[in-house]
């Protein structure tokens, strides 16, 4: 019997850990062809090789979605692969925190560059103006779904304001905004644009964090609080993903139960 994703191509950032990795496998698993990108190829080649022995397809993108270039480069790769696109999920990002005062800016430039800019870049990428390229676009006029869709990951802190987490919170509340007017912008064409915000999750997403940020902010939070499985949003975005074609699921929040 066919899967529901069946037919479909997807393309997710930041697939090499994390929420990235489960929801690549997912959307594999309900039959999507998928293109995995982050900057860690052998990371990717692990898990293409791991759907491709689950009975799935998947390519093994390597780019820094920083570099527009390099984002659409890996766009122009999925489709020459796969011969279109149907499923963007943007999920890379980059999580450091910190007090703003004596913050290294450089710090609040990677973040940038990553979770406002990235995100640009690949969903402009999956847009293109050219029109024998639509690729989005065209999806959501071809069978076998006659939609396509956006998934971007925000963040509860896309919700939320929190001190040490300025410059984070920025950029995920840019994200939101980003995402409403877009989805205005294709709702007409077929094109879902929709925003999902985790609570805290166990990867590697702090990982990248110093010492202190690690001591005063993470641990204790970590220490007070149950976290979600990357599995956990994944399910969530196998949920927006599928739904029938009258159907947007415009904004999905999901925390661990004790946190409010
Ligand atoms: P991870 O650190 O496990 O995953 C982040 C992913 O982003 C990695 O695959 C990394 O791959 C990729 N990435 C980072 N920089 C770049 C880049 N320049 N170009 C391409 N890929 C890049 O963390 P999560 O899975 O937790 O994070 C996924 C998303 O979920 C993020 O947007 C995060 O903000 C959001 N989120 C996470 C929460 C949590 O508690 N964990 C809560 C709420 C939201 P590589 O290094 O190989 O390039």
């Amino acid at each position: 019997m066919a899967s529901k994703l069946t037919g479909t191509v997807a393309l997710v950032t930041g697939a090499s850990s994390g929420i990235g990795a489960d929801t690549a496998r997912r959307l594999a698993d309900q039959g999507a062809a998928v293109a995995l990108v982050a900057r860690r190829k052998d990371r990717l080649r692990t898990l293409a090789a791991g759907i491709t022995e689950a009975g799935g397809t998947a390519l093994a993108v390597e780019a820094d979605i920083t570099d527009r270039d390099q984002a659409e480069s890996a766009v122009r790769q999925t489709v020459e692969r796969f011969g279109r696109l149907d499923i963007l999920v943007n999920n890379a990002g980059l999580m450091l925190l910190g007090p703003v005062v004596g913050a290294d800016p450089q710090e609040w430039e990677r973040m940038i560059a990553v979770n406002v800019q990235g995100l640009l870049h690949t969903t402009h990428a999956a847009l293109p103006h050219l029109p024998h390229l639509p690729h989005l676009l065209k999806a959501a006029e071809e069978d076998p779904r006659q939609v396509a869709d956006i998934v971007n990951i925000s963040s509860i802190a896309g919700r939320q304001a929190w001190a040490s987490y300025g410059v984070y919170k920025l950029t995920k509340f840019g994200v939101n905004g980003f995402t409403g007017s877009l989805r205005q912008e294709l709702a007409g064409r077929h094109v879902r644009v929709g925003v999902l915000e985790p609570g805290a999750v166990d990867t590697e997403l702090g990982s990248h964090n110093n010492d202190t940020v690690h001591a005063e902010i993470l641990d204790p939070f970590n220490a007070q609080h149950e976290r979600l499985v990357p599995a956990d949003v994944a399910d969530a975005i196998t949920y927006m993903v599928p739904r029938p074609r009258h159907t947007a699921i415009a904004e999905l929040w999901v925390t661990p139960t004790d946190q409010a």
